[in-house]
């Protein structure tokens, strides 16, 4: 292991060690008593205001109490990016009424700012809740063997010195040795590099690295808890570069408006007494209130808890963002490219007719292909395994494998190179005319037809049944209702495809597509519509996800890499969700923009009576902080949805 992997590993432990900062979530508890006492304090000292000392004091300590959250983080936007935000702001202009002897308004500007502060994490909060939540609800597996059986098991239970088999496209499940097998292992979660590194026998692996193309069987050297859950709830506490675009311009407008909006306070305090001959108490006085009411809180708060709102909203109906940013694009996607198997189909595929060739029996082929497919996480590998089994055979695993996404798998196997999988990759010209017309007429039935060759040419002929999603035909017409276009893009062969797609509704169909067709009808899906979604399950799928606009993926039937790959995950492979994810995602961005029109509308209202000597400070501290709390309610009503 060179040095700087070992590093690597080493800063992942400890991250690990230190766990998920459930803390910093719930600190929102202790700015709640902050919020409830500086209330308090201040109703105190307005009941108290005869005796000004002690009301003064009383106000102080409500300031102190309420404002620190605030302050401190005013204080590190200052500090650490050198700039002013609106949580400086608000501070600046309750002292500014302190000063002037408005001690009351300064204490109930400070309260509502902290209430809405509290706000905006109790959203943040239930979004990280309901997420945790739902993930608990999809245990992370491994394949364990024992005495070259299968059996599942959670990863919490993986043992060290347990051997367990790890399929293409899979997570490594634990930190282990290399037993058997040969594979290129994507180390980028570790490393940040995404260049696959060679794996053989004897070479260390690691827990949460992707596996490529090979199997491989591994010795668990560490037991782990480094499962995709606890990765995504980092990635999402993490998700500051994934700000949706909207809230990134408005945290570059917020620190621009909040230094033009102090110079003018110093202007209107500088300039009225001699151009209008206002009084400097009347300066002052006018000077604060315009530091109140053109304070951009309400339109700070537009964005993030819409966007946290309809996040966990979602997150509650099974479908995981993993970012605001892809809810925003969602909201905008024309078109959607959909996977056949395993995402339109329950990928739950079943054999139901089998040909011997080569004078083979019909037990020999299903052994054959059966032992060879062990080796796969494909459907179609399930079906035969199942098939296999049902018939009796037992089937004992080759000792390497290469899978070939979207075409088959090739290994060898009691001395013979075979290869199992579509016509393509094992080559038509091996069929004769009466099998070409049997192929035909399977896959008129909507059946997808698999070969096993060897050196002599043909040896075997499955074919294959997947049923279609029962909810598949209304997600189609949904999306179509919502105009959105949809296209089918799948491994499988024309024939087949079709049939498919027929009973779905998709018009569109493209076939015999491999991994990197995929992405190229994708790239020219967005030259043509613009934002695009992909909609897949596979190992074939991953890159065509990462091209998209937005790429979502199957929660259940879904591969490792693609629900890596994705932007979205379905976590219950329920189609359904996909169209009202979409209107939640609209919903949020009308939302949105209705918070921005309001909380313009307001601050212009409220300069604009400022200026003309109609507002005083009490109406200004509650038309700016009403405003701000309204935009929060607003968002939070997506919690609803
Ligand atoms: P889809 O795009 O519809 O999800 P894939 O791209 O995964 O389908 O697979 C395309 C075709 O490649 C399958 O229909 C099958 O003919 C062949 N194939 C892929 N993987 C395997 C496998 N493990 N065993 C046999 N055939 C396979
Ligand atoms: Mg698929």
């Amino acid at each position: 292991m060179s040095a700087n992997v070992k590093e690597k590993v080493q800063e992942r432990d400890r991250r690990q060690e230190e766990g998920i900062d459930v803390a910093a979530w719930f600190k929102q508890h202790g700015e709640s008593v902050a919020v409830i006492g500086s209330g308090a304090l201040t109703l105190m000292a307005w009941l108290l205001s005869g005796q000004s000392q002690l009301s003064v004091g009383l106000f102080l300590l409500a300031y102190i109490i309420g404002g620190y959250a605030k302050m401190k983080e005013g204080i590190i936007t200052l500090v650490k990016e050198r700039d002013l935000d609106v949580n400086l702001l608000m501070l600046l202009a309750a002292i500014g009424a302190a000063s002037i002897g408005y001690w009351l308004e300064g204490a109930v500007l400070i309260f509502i700012f902290a209430v809405s502060g509290v706000l905006e994490n109790y959203t943040l909060a239930k979004s990280y809740r309901e997420i945790a939540s739902l993930m608990d609800m999809k245990p992370e597996m491994a394949v364990r063997l024992i005495d070259g059986q299968e059996h599942a098991v959670k990863i919490e239970e993986l043992q060290v010195k347990d051997l367990v088999i790890v399929k293409p496209g899979e997570r490594i499940p634990a930190d282990g040795i290399v037993k058997d097998g040969v594979s290129f292992v994507d180390q980028a979660m570790i490393t940040g590099e995404s260049v696959p590194v060679e794996k053989a026998t004897g070479e260390e692996v690691f827990a949460g690295t992707l596996n490529g193309q090979g199997s491989l069987i591994i010795e668990v050297t560490s037991s782990s808890e480094s499962t995709l859950f606890s990765k995504i709830i980092r990635m999402v506490q993490e998700a500051q570069s994934e700000k949706p675009a909207s809230q990134q311009f408005m945290e570059r407008f917020e620190s621009t408006y909040a230094k033009s909006v102090l110079g003018i306070t110093v202007v209107l305090i500088m300039i009225p007494p001699f151009v209008f001959g206002w009084s400097w108490t009347e300066a002052l006085y006018r000077a604060m209130v315009f530091l109140v009411v053109a304070s951009p809180c309400a339109l700070v708060a537009s964005v993030m808890p819409v966007i946290l709102s309809a996040i966990s909203s979602s997150a509650r109906k099974g479908v995981l963002f993993k970012g605001g940013a892809h809810l925003e694009i969602l909201a905008e996607i024309k078109a959607i490219a959909v996977d056949k198997t395993g995402t339109l189909t329950l990928g739950r595929p079943q054999v139901t007719d089998i040909h011997a060739y080569q004078g083979y029996e019909r037990n020999d082929i299903l052994r054959i292909a059966g032992a060879i497919e062990m080796m796969s996480e494909h459907p179609i590998s399930l079906a035969l395994i199942e098939k296999a089994k049902e018939e009796g055979i037992e089937l004992i695993r080759p000792n390497q494998m290469q899978s070939f996404p979207g075409r088959g798998v090739a290994a060898e196997y009691e001395g013979l190179n075979w290869k199992v999988g579509n016509a393509d990759f094992v080559g038509s010209e091996l069929f004769d005319e009466q099998t070409r017309e049997r192929i035909n007429e399977l896959e008129k039935q909507g059946k997808t037809v698999i070969y096993l060759t060897n050196h002599e040419g043909l040896a075997g002929l499955f074919a294959i049944k997947d049923t279609i999603r029962l909810e598949a035909k209304e997600t189609i017409a949904q999306l179509k209702n919502l105009g959105i276009a949809v296209v089918m893009l799948t491994g499988d062969r024309e024939g087949t495809a079709r049939a498919i797609a027929d009973e779905a509704g998709i018009d569109e169909v493209y076939a015999e597509m491999l991994p990197a067709d995929k992405v190229e009808k994708v790239k020219e899906m967005r030259q043509k519509y613009g934002q695009v979604a992909m909609l897949g399950d596979g190992v074939n799928d991953a890159p065509a996800l990462a091209t998209a606009s937005v790429g979502i993926a199957m929660g259940i039937t879904g591969s490792d890499v693609s629900l890596e790959t994705a932007d979205l995950v379905l976590v219950h492979d329920d189609l359904v969700r996909l169209p009202g994810a979409i209107r939640t995602s609209q919903k949020a961005r009308r939302v949105i923009k209705q918070n921005i029109v309001f909380s313009l509308t307001v601050i212009f209202l409220l300069i604009l009576s400022n200026f003309f000597q109609f507002l005083t400070l009490p109406l200004g501290v509650i038309g700016h902080e009403g405003s701000t709390i309204l935009v929060i309610l607003n968002g939070l009503r997506l919690l609803k949805s």
